[in-house]
């Protein structure tokens, strides 16, 4: 769909400005989908005209229709404007970006309600759940630029007097207050007064809520079309990133192959779970460390038979565990002496051992596998939690795949130690519980060293997982933590052409991916490679793990379908040098440098 700007002048016709139409998600998808159909495009034209991340927008929340009615029935239908921005927004109103920014860190839903947007108002947007302006059509700043972040938006409702210096907006003569609650409806451009519950999206209740046949939803069956072509045509398998058994089957349900990571530590961030986790860490001895994972050790069982049943045979990567210390050691005194109670020992020497833990670079400190490594205990543990948890599975005649993925190796040795525990522990199971089961033991890349010696790595490792969060704190010297003082001014000042830390920085963290690419596929031809960083739900970062030739990216569930798109078009978008045929050449040379 163009825009098309022409004039005709004494007879004669100009064509004035031509560029590609700005459309919702759902125009974009229909208009593809609808063009195939016509015969106009291919179905493989069609996937290159549709941005993965605008999908977002058919992931959005719509509201609960009955509720939405019977407030407009009555009378709380203040205005209507532009739908701008489709989807459904409730929230408060904040006046400026400034605001809206500081009521969402503290935890408040905003609406940022403005007479226009200006770029300066860009933060503010993205923190609000919807925008509202006085003024401004459909090609509008805050029209488009909400489209484009797949917000909300209701726009040109010149009925609203918006003072800004009193903190209010009229409307038919009733004043509105900064904090008090209204909705937009950005696919009618309704604006009401009040809180109306938001449902998800027709997407979502197809394949998450289950509350609608997808027979009764045009708008999912499209969304499915483009899947399903989607997934003719990518190479990459799409693993996604999940802590629990609820996170497993939505990712199913958005088309997951597998769990590409799952972040044993984050299995204890329940109510009646941390409690364990922090005596095991705090532990001062072998004893008390003992008595810590035995408590453990039936809560991560329970956690991966969960697991795997929900994954009904799909391959699980779990990872041992990786508590950077300083988020999972108790700060607060009376957390401190709820501790020192479970664990029967005083409050003071919790104090003391939290003290005592305390580092100046926990991010660079006592986490990964090094925790494994001086504590052979905590993997023996998670080991006989996952293979147990696989055997039980395996025995009600469900499949298991399970993938042990240890963390934060650069030096083979670290892996050579806990590979010689997992595989132990493997066989003691399967001899106790009388079964056999496949398994595999890899490692995260995710240090420069172990990208450099991936070849050493890979003589070990059945696979490797690029963790490129550490990966990109590693190799640019850029703390994870720290970094979102000086990372947008950065990226304001052409330092960097994008946040590193979402959108894979190609020229120095990519170089080292393609090095244990090589390295790794050189020394065993058959490794299986995959990213599981956040960069591995990112449209170009994907583009990047299919010219290197990685088997499959991992991303959070709600990811999932912009990643399935993105590697279709991965595939369309560079077909010289497809995945497979950079994997056979890279095996190719490996077999005769091997000869030599
Ligand atoms: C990574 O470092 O990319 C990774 C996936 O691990 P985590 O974010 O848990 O450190
Ligand atoms: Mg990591």
């Amino acid at each position: 769909m163009m825009d098309i700007e022409f004039t005709i002048q004494q007879g004669k016709l100009y064509m004035l400005q031509c560029r590609v139409g700005k459309r919702t998600a759902f125009a974009a998808i229909k208009i593809a989908v609808d063009m195939v159909g016509d015969k106009f495009i291919s179905e493989k034209e069609a996937l290159t005209r549709i941005e993965p991340d605008q999908l977002n927008q058919l992931l959005r929340p719509i509201f609960d229709v009955k509720e939405k009615d019977a407030a407009v029935k009555s009378g709380r239908l203040l205005a209507k404007g532009l739908n701008a921005g489709p989807g459904a927004a409730t929230g408060r109103i904040v006046f400026n970006a400034v605001d809206a920014e500081a009521w969402k860190n503290r935890g408040e839903k905003v609406i940022l309600t403005r007479i226009e947007t200006s770029p300066e108002d860009i933060k503010g947007m993205d923190a609000s759940e919807g925008i509202l302006t006085a003024r401004g059509g459909m090609t509008s700043h805050a029209a488009l630029v909400a489209r484009q972040m797949g917000k909300v938006c209701v726009a040109g409702c010149d009925e609203l007097i918006i003072n800004y210096a009193k903190h209010t907006m009229s409307v038919k003569g009733k004043v509105l207050n900064e904090g008090d609650w209204i909705s937009l409806d950005g696919t009618t451009g309704q604006v009401i007064e009040g809180k109306i519950q938001t449902k998800p999206s027709e997407v979502l209740q197809v394949l998450v809520g289950k509350t609608l046949d997808a027979k009764d939803a045009p708008v999912y069956q499209t969304f499915a079309k483009v899947m399903q072509w989607a997934d003719k045509y990518r190479t990459l398998k799409i693993r996604t990133n999940a802590d629990q058994p609820d996170q497993a089957a939505n990712a199913i349900a958005f088309g997951a192959e597998g769990i590409g990571l799952c972040r044993t530590e984050h299995m204890f961030f329940g109510e009646g779970k941390i409690g364990p986790m922090r005596e095991m860490i705090l532990a001062d001895t072998l004893e008390q460390r003992k008595a810590a994972l035995a408590k453990l050790l039936p809560l991560q069982r329970a956690d991966f038979a969960g697991i795997f049943e929900a994954m009904h045979g799909k391959p699980v990567t779990i990872r041992t565990i990786d508590p950077p210390l300083h988020e999972f050691v108790p700060h607060e005194e009376k957390e401190q002496r709820a501790l020192a109670l479970a664990m029967k020992i005083s409050y003071e020497k919790v104090k003391e051992r939290v003290e005592g833990l305390h580092e100046f670079n926990p991010m660079l400190g006592f986490r990964g596998c090094r925790l494994g490594i001086i504590f052979p205990e905590i993997t023996e543990m998670q080991a006989r939690a996952i293979f147990e948890a696989a055997a039980d599975t395996q025995k009600k005649g469900i499949a298991v795949e399970p993938e042990v993925m240890i963390p934060l190796v650069g030096n083979v040795k670290e892996l050579v130690n806990q590979e010689k525990l997992v595989r132990k522990v493997a066989e003691a199971v399967m001899k106790e519980k009388g079964v056999k089961f496949k398994y595999l033991v890899g490692t995260m890349i995710e240090i420069p060293r172990g990208a450099i010696t991936a070849d050493e790595i890979a003589a070990v490792a059945e696979f490797f997982s690029f963790g490129t969060n550490d990966l990109t704190q590693t190799t640019l010297g850029v703390s994870r933590d720290d970094a979102a003082r000086f990372l947008i001014p950065y990226v304001e000042k052409e330092m960097y052409a994008k946040d590193p830390f979402e959108v894979l920085d190609r020229g120095g963290v990519g170089k080292l991916m393609k090095i244990a690419v090589e390295k790794g596929r050189a020394a065993r031809p058959g490794i299986k490679l995959g990213i599981c960083g956040e960069h591995g739900g990112d449209p170009s970062s994907i583009e990047f793990c299919h010219l290197i030739g990685l088997n499959y990216v991992s991303c959070s569930p709600f990811r999932v379908p912009i990643a399935r798109l993105a590697a279709a078009r991965a595939a369309l978008l560079n077909p010289a040098e497809p995945a497979k045929k950079v994997a056979k050449k890279v095996n190719k040379k490996a077999k005769t440098s091997r000869k030599k």
